[in-house]
């Protein structure tokens, strides 16, 4: 062999064994047998077992009419399937593997002004794509189809390594969704919170497709992630979903519908959609799975709410709950009207908590609630009565306050909330350890001409004025 051929050997390994993406080191590959094979240009084609076509390894597209060669490669590939790998193709015609001397004169005869090389590409005796050498050369030796030979080997293994570890990768974190989504269940219930969060976690591991995520009540599908689906077609094939039916595709395979249910009743369903990709086999394993433990997490919620109502405090923060936060209110309401007593109702929401969601994660914005809920309850009075209403949103019932009082609260607990680095460690996010937030809050007083109600309603208006003019600020009204 020459010493030539050595080296290219050489360096092929070099590259292929380096941990480069296949998006650099395929070319790489096309660049060294440029130089040392006299080649143009090289594709690298692998069967694509979702989409039942053949597909560039790097670009990741379809073979298409560009190369001029498409026909020959389906061609080769259909071919190679058939008969192991055994043979290459040069031009149109067959040759085998192991090329003995008497073979070349055969390939003289075929030399055209562009010649396509084409070789298998096999693992444990399959033929899962090809290598499409394309050249001006005029010379061929036997020499020069073995090193080819030896490196289509290579390139088959280094390939075949790629493509194991990605799907060891999606299994990965097919784990981690799955082991996710029934985490959340840990610290809430409320479904417009949870929903959200399966909806980012399948949307995150499926990315090929779009996740929508459909309540079933009332005998109506209500979208509740994310705000909007436009395509009617999802719309129609929800309506075949009844209970007990088992998962529907479209006749395209590009819209997937999987029931959520119970034992008794269908809760909900997954959509995936694509205008673009049909759904694999393995898709939709995964989606069912996902699904599944979905509806566990659902009917969990559902089960944990109806257990809540019968609870005073809220789970996470140990504030009162909403439930509770009606029920006092109008108690105070009512105590305030008998006996001509001040009151006062301030309700408070955390500046950009989705920023903090989003940055940091979910068990983080938890240490920010509980956090804050700490706060308020050490700088309240005893008789204060503080309540979580929902998500990051707080009202505070100030009874025998008047209102110069209330806003003075009001201000020392923003200032000490902007001034507290919360601890998130346990959230388990690298490289921060503490963050800063602020809170905008609305205070009002309690005149005799008001319902429960509406004391909440002007306490909330006050909020929206302090969030629409700059956050991190009180408001009174
Ligand atoms: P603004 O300054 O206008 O209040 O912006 P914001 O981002 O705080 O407001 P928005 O209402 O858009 O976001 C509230 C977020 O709170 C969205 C929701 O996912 C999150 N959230 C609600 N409940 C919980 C909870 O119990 N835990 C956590 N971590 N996040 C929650
Ligand atoms: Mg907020
Ligand atoms: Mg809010």
């Amino acid at each position: 062999m020459n010493k030539y051929k050595i080296e290219l050997l050489n360096k092929l390994s070099n590259i292929l064994s380096g941990k480069m993406s296949p998006v650099r080191t395929m070319p790489a590959v096309e660049k060294l047998f440029n130089t040392y094979l006299e080649t143009e240009k090289v594709t690298f084609v692998i069967w694509d077992n979702n989409n039942m076509r053949l597909k560039d390894f790097v670009k990741n597209t379809e073979i298409g009419n560009t190369e001029g060669s498409s026909n020959q490669i389906n061609y080769a590939y259909t071919n190679f399937a058939v008969n192991k790998g055994e043979k290459f193709y040069f031009n149109e015609s067959e040759f085998k593997r192991n090329i003995d001397s008497s073979d070349i004169s055969g390939i003289t005869e075929l030399i055209g002004e562009k010649n396509y090389i084409i070789y298998p590409l096999i693992s444990n005796g399959e033929v899962f794509g090809l290598i499409n050498f394309i050249t001006t050369k005029k010379d061929f030796d036997k020499k020069y189809f073995e090193i080819i030979n030896i490196s289509s080997m290579l390139i088959s293994g280094a390939i075949i390594n790629y493509i194991l570890n990605e799907q060891m990768e999606i299994s990965l974190n097919f784990y981690k969704a799955m082991k996710d989504i029934a985490k959340i269940i840990e610290s809430q219930y409320e479904l417009s919170y949870i929903i959200p969060l399966i909806g980012e976690m399948i949307d995150r591991f499926i990315s090929s497709h779009l996740i929508y995520i459909f309540i079933y009540k009332n005998n109506n599908f209500e979208l509740i992630w994310p705000n909007a689906c436009k395509d009617e077609r999802i719309h129609k094939q929800l309506q075949k979903l009844t209970k007990n039916s088992e998962y529907i595709l479209s006749k395209d395979n590009k819209i997937g519908i999987f029931p959520i249910e119970n034992e008794e009743s269908l809760l909900g369903a997954i959509v995936a959609y694509s205008n673009i990709e049909k759904l694999s086999e393995k898709n939709i394993d995964y989606l069912l799975q996902l699904t599944r433990q979905s509806g566990l997490t659902i009917q969990r919620a559902n089960s944990y709410a109806e257990v809540l109502k019968y609870a005073t405090l809220d789970a996470l923060t140990g504030l009162n709950n909403r439930r509770q936060f009606e029920i006092r209110l109008k108690q105070e309401v009512a105590n305030s009207k008998r006996n001509k007593i001040s009151l006062c109702c301030m309700m408070l929401d955390v500046d950009y908590f989705k920023k903090v969601n989003d940055t940091y994660g979910h068990a983080a914005g938890d240490c920010v609630l509980k956090k804050v809920s700490d706060i308020i309850k050490s700088e309240i009075r005893e008789y204060d009565i503080a309540c979580r209403y929902g998500g990051e949103e707080f009202f505070i019932i100030l009874p025998q306050t008047n209102i110069k009082e209330a806003s003075f609260v009001a201000q020392r607990l923003r200032k000490v909330i902007e001034k507290t680095k919360i601890n998130i460690e346990e959230a388990n996010v690298n490289n921060t350890s503490h963050i800063n937030i602020t809170v905008s809050i609305g205070v009002c007083a309690y005149n005799e001409s008001m319902e429960p109600y509406e004391l909440a309603q002007k306490a909330d208006k006050a909020l929206y004025k302090a969030k629409a003019s700059g956050r991190n600020r009180v408001i009174i009204v």
